[in-house]
């Protein structure tokens, strides 16, 4: 089952490629930016807020079939795209998507421009180097 998590950076992955996500009936959302500082931005939370609300009716990003209810299901799995390493919705019974969304992108994967990312805590990176260093040495 794709965790909150997972799905959370699923969507912002793909909003840094610029792949907006259908709510409800054809309202569509492409919240900028995605990151601010080391955290997710006011207006990703508020998009995945209403991504989230039962009001929305189906929601799922510009050129997938997966609702972001769905993935939030067993039934689904979020996985690294064969072609591009972006993560896709996987079915865990063994049924791949028809196609990840960077299908319809000719310029990607690009390795010239910076890839999509999560949000960087340099606290919580200190403490998970600390943590690796102490564990290393055997104390
Ligand atoms: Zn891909």
């Amino acid at each position: 089952m794709a965790s909150e998590q997972e799905v959370r950076q699923y969507l912002a992955y793909w909003f840094q490629l610029g792949k907006k996500v259908f709510i409800g009936k054809g309202h569509t959302m492409l919240p900028q930016p995605v990151i601010r500082g080391d955290r997710y931005s006011q207006e990703f939370e508020d998009c995945w807020r209403l991504l989230l609300s039962p009001d929305s009716g189906d929601c799922y990003l510009e050129g997938t079939e997966e609702t972001i209810t769905e993935m939030l299901t067993p039934a689904w799995e979020v996985s690294p795209c064969a072609r591009c390493d972006m993560p896709i919705p996987i079915r865990n019974i063994g049924m791949p998507p028809l196609f990840c969304p960077c299908n319809d992108l000719s310029n990607w994967p690009n390795t010239e421009v910076p890839a999509p990312r999560a949000p960087i805590s340099t606290q919580r990176q200190l403490m998970d180097i600390r943590t690796r260093l102490l564990e290393g040495s055997g104390q």
